[in-house]
């Protein structure tokens, strides 16, 4: 599939979807205004949606042959006959519903501030996750069947509450375990959970220690605009799809690492003091994990900063 192709595949699913996305803040809005209803349904099946995506995505980017496994029980998303692997599909959204401190919860794409006390204090909820099966992972791996991740991180860039607009990114990534230096720390991932979590699953956190310790690689991403003042079948015109050409490499930033951590990066050869960044391998190959803290992470509260949409 040449590059013209794949845009062309990829960004007309997504307009597909958008079209969906938009009946659905169409009808949540509708609900929220005239029946108090503050149930959370859009983008319900942004999972099965990004699996499609990422079956355009691998065929493009990992030289085809992949396609759904359907119910086949192979217990991957994707499969690859040709080489005889899996990938694992994975999205994570993060367009959630906040929390008030009056503790109503509302959607800051209907509401700047708290529909019952005005208040704009809000807890943004931070456990949207990539949910592993961390034992399944291992054993995959071990099996050499497995191929890869493709994770799909969907993150509100914007919101016009009045004018009823919503900007939304997907970034896709991938996680391969294709080098061999890296594969047992990457492993050692899914180990660790079995071994030492509570229970065999990972709740990977996009953008995060753990996450960058895998090593993704950015592949894509694509900007959608929504507006939802009116049915798609009234505004055919109401989504827009945006494709954005992905820096392959992914650094990672020492603002998210602790202390000690930070003295390691400063030494690495791939430090940027501007940036403040490091290259993620070398991070990986360096950086011991930390140990398992008990989901102290969770959860984080943070002041209305939405940013409007300036056309
Ligand atoms: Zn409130």
């Amino acid at each position: 599939m040449d590059t013209r192709a794949f845009e062309q595949e990829f960004v007309g699913k997504i307009k597909n979807y958008a079209y969906l996305w938009q009946d659905e803040l169409y009808i949540e809005d509708m609900h929220y205004h005239t029946y108090n209803d503050n149930v959370r349904h859009i983008m319900d099946s942004i999972g099965k949606e990004v699996e499609s995506l990422a079956l355009t995505v691998c065929n493009y980017f990992f030289e085809g042959g992949y396609e759904g496994s359907g119910s086949g029980g192979s217990g991957y998303d994707l499969i690859n006959r040709k080489i005889g692997k899996g990938v694992e599909v994975k999205s994570c959204n993060l367009a959630q519903n906040v929390t008030c401190s009056c503790h109503r919860k509302y959607n800051p794409i209907f509401f700047r501030s708290c529909p019952v006390c005005g208040s704009v204090e809000r807890k943004v909820p931070r456990d949207a996750r990539f949910g592993i099966d961390a034992k399944e992972t291992l054993r995959q791996l071990d099996k050499g069947t497995f191929d890869r991740f493709i994770f799909c991180k969907v993150e509100l860039q914007e919101t016009e509450v009045i004018e009823k607009k919503v900007v939304f990114s997907l970034s896709f990534y991938s996680v391969d375990f294709d080098d061999k230096e890296l594969f047992n720390v990457k492993r050692d991932y899914f180990k660790n959970q079995v071994e030492k979590g509570s229970k065999p699953h990972c709740n990977l956190l996009p953008d995060s220690f753990d996450f960058y310790k895998l090593v993704p690689q950015k592949l894509v991403e694509v900007l959608v605009g929504v507006d939802f003042s009116e049915p798609s079948r009234l505004c055919a015109d109401g989504v827009w799809v945006e494709y954005k050409e992905a820096t392959q490499e992914v650094r990672v930033p020492l603002s998210i690492c602790k202390k000690a951590e930070k003295e390691i990066m400063k030494n690495l050869p791939s430090y940027d003091p501007l940036e403040g960044t490091v290259d993620c391998r070398e991070f990986t190959l360096n950086v011991p994990y930390r140990q398992k803290s008990l989901g102290k992470d969770r959860g984080d509260t943070t002041i209305n900063k939405d940013k409007t949409l300036s056309n």
